[in-house]
């Protein structure tokens, strides 16, 4: 049984453990690099991207964050956790950084003032059984992404924001601009359990 850490500087960690606890997953929070040492896979929650990269960068756990992705931990973000995980962001802040790894840019705050916070239906490529019920708050899309890069899931044709990207994953780095820790609905991290065990 793998032992997945989520990453517990700010933002919603505690949905994200109850997830995972709730599939009968093994998960512990992450504050601190030894902490970091200790899981096979990592979530990095919703929140808010800058406060987390600073409190990353302050808490030491930047580097080791990078170090570890690059030698190929499994990690999932959600919101601004995919915004973490982006190489490349548009309209953050000047100052702001990221831990990297998937080859993508990714729009911060894209979805503007309209539709700040809001709810659909979205088909995501092995996830079986229909359409993930997604919350966005203040959500960013996927601009565009790398040769590499899977996208398994895009906004309706038909709505405001058609077609945007909004999951995606390379290799065993998984990120959504929506949050299914907050729906109750554990396919998508049913699916990142599966990738840490190496069976998906
Ligand atoms: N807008 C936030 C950011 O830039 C993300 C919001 C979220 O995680 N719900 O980090």
């Amino acid at each position: 049984q793998p032992v997945i850490g989520v990453l517990a500087l700010q933002g919603d960690t505690e949905e994200h453990l109850r997830v995972l606890r709730g599939i009968g997953a093994t998960a512990v929070p992450v504050t601190a690099p030894g902490e970091l040492d200790q899981v096979q896979g990592l979530v990095l929650p919703g929140g808010e991207s800058t406060t987390m990269s600073k409190l990353a960068v302050r808490y030491g756990l930047l580097d080791p964050l990078r170090k570890r992705v690059r030698a190929g931990l499994p990690v999932y973000g959600t919101c601004a956790g995919m915004i973490l995980l982006a190489d490349r962001i548009l309209d953050g802040t000047a100052d702001q950084c990221t831990v990297g790894g998937i080859d993508m840019t990714v729009r911060r705050n894209a979805f503007g003032r309209q539709t700040e916070s809001f709810e659909g239906a979205v088909d995501i490529d092995g996830v079986d059984g229909g359409p993930v019920d997604a919350v966005f708050i203040r959500a960013p899309w996927v601009e565009s992404v790398g040769a590499e890069v899977s996208v398994l899931g895009r906004l309706p044709a038909d709505g405001g924001a058609a077609g945007r990207i909004v999951a995606v994953r390379q290799g065993s780095l998984l990120a959504t601009s929506f949050h299914p820790e907050l729906t109750g609905d554990a396919r998508i991290h049913r699916l990142f359990v599966d990738i840490v065990k190496g069976t998906a």
